[in-house]
């Protein structure tokens, strides 16, 4: 009873550190237009870039021609390669290859990450078919899919500005991504250019807009999370730059980084953060995604552990380890419909290593992956309300004409593969914008888009269109 008592207790104090009520989340919403408005003004304590992709052309289906994408993300790496048959055609043919980041190199040096790659692309245009084709003498082009924060110089060029998502690499930051990756391939004797580089939500927005001309906005939820979105040339006073003919130019948020005292930050949350390669840093990020949903819930079972005996009298060693509880083992448990709980019991034996947990435990531990993922995916829709809001999609024109048909591109696994958290991005989306806006906007899974997205850009950036 005592247990059960201080076991409460926590679960309480839980509750209470992770809600996200209605409320909270509007006034998260407009905090973050602040600070993206501070961001396109060039402001340096800006939280968020609103980094200038050069991409003030979305694509438009007339894009025809081999062109090759290489996307460096998170854990994974996929190398791509497609061949586009312009308006009637469209996707002629598409391939590729999902190839797995050692560890080691995720913290090693520059160059051995970037061999690594170049080698791996080298190997996969070895196997090119004969369903494609490079018309005689062109040299085969790459839109290169980057996802961390970048200072774009032009299309093709930009400087890291930091590593995020557990990588940590001495002597890139600074440094022109395009060129490393140039001289790499040149290390492997590939002969290719690179004419686009983009960052992957930018990537989702341009392969999201050819499936659906509706497209303004895309959103990753993968290993970390940020968003991209169709601004006017007009309304970044930091771009000196003549106006782009189209009046657009996208937007890459770098959302992750924000930070407010409005965020529900629990003390889970500042442990982890502390104890993480970027303290202080990506705080957003860090309540949404999905490197770290099943680090804040393994944190919360520890406290459990530790004050209520959760898992007996002693607290199970493994469960002190950072980091072995992962998000698709908690989606797993969060998913766990049968009586008596027994996937989310066996994940416990085999995560944690305690076996024979009673239902209530298996319970507890489920509503504590709810709590979890609801507040990520809840502050996950906040953000994607105030994209809608900078944009002035949140709403009926003033005018009175009819809300324009407006669609979000969402890609990442977390938001693939977490059905609870993705519905609850939907809800939480709808509940935001009221039953009559609500019904104009439209989320959409773009999956793997950024890949033909990059491929799209680097086809309309080529150096013989
Ligand atoms: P990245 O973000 O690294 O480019 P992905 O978009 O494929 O790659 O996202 C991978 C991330 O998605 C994983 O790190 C994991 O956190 C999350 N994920 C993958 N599968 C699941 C799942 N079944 N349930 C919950 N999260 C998942
Ligand atoms: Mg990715």
């Amino acid at each position: 009873a005592e247990r059960k008592r201080r076991a409460a207790a926590v679960i309480e104090e839980v509750e209470s550190s992770l809600a996200t009520p209605t409320a909270l989340l509007r006034s998260i919403a407009d905090a973050m237009v602040t600070e993206m408005e501070r961001g396109l003004r060039g402001d340096i304590h800006a939280q968020l870039k609103m980094l200038i992709s050069y991409v003030d052309n979305l694509p438009t289906g007339d894009e025809h021609g081999l062109f090759y994408a290489l996307d460096l993300g998170g854990t994974n790496f996929r190398v791509l390669r497609v061949q586009l048959g312009g308006r009637e055609k469209r996707v002629v043919k598409q391939q590729y290859e999902e190839v797995s980041i050692p560890p080691h190199l995720m913290v090693g040096t520059s160059m051995e990450l970037f061999d690594f790659i170049a080698a791996a692309l080298a190997k996969f245009v070895d196997t090119e078919g004969e369903d494609f084709h490079l018309p005689e003498g062109r040299q085969r082009e790459l839109g290169f899919t980057f996802s961390f924060p970048v200072n774009q110089t032009s299309i093709s060029s930009g400087t890291l500005i930091k590593w995020t998502k557990g990588f940590s690499i001495n002597g890139t930051v600074g440094e022109d991504v395009v060129s490393e990756l140039s001289r790499a391939m040149e290390r492997q004797g590939l002969d290719m250019k690179v004419t686009a580089l983009v960052n992957d939500t930018v990537g989702t927005l341009a392969g999201g807009r050819y499936m659906d001309n509706d497209v303004v906005a895309a959103v990753i939820l993968g290993t970390g999370t940020n968003a991209a979105y169709v601004e006017h040339a007009n309304a970044i006073p930091k771009w000196t730059g003549l106006l782009p003919k189209s009046g657009n130019m996208v937007i890459n948020t770098e959302w992750g980084s924000f930070k407010s005292d409005k965020l529900p930050l629990s003390e889970y949350d500042k442990a982890m953060d502390f104890e993480s390669l970027n303290p202080g840093e990506q705080i957003y990020e860090k309540m949404i995604s999905g490197m770290y949903l099943g680090e804040i819930v393994r944190r919360i079972l520890l406290k459990l552990a530790h004050d209520a005996s959760l898992f007996g009298d002693v607290v199970p060693p493994k469960l002190e380890q950072p980091f072995v509880l992962r998000t698709p083992d908690m989606s797993a448990m969060h998913h766990d419909s049968s009586h008596d709980l027994k996937i989310l019991g066996a994940k416990l034996k085999d995560i944690v290593g305690v076996a024979d947990t009673s239902l209530e435990v298996r319970y507890i531990t489920r509503h504590i992956c709810d709590l979890v993922a609801e507040r990520g995916a809840r502050l996950a829709a906040a953000g994607i309300y105030s994209i809608l809001k900078k944009i002035g999609r949140d709403k009926a024109p003033s005018n009175g004409s009819k809300m324009p048909r407006t669609v979000i591109a969402l890609d990442g696994g977390l938001y693939e593969h977490y059905k609870k958290f993705s519905s609850c991005v939907e809800t939480t989306l709808t509940d935001l914008l009221g039953e009559e806006a609500s019904s104009s906007v439209v989320a959409k899974l773009a999956n793997d888009g950024s890949g033909i997205g990059a491929a799209l850009l680097a086809a309309s950036h080529s150096q013989y269109a």
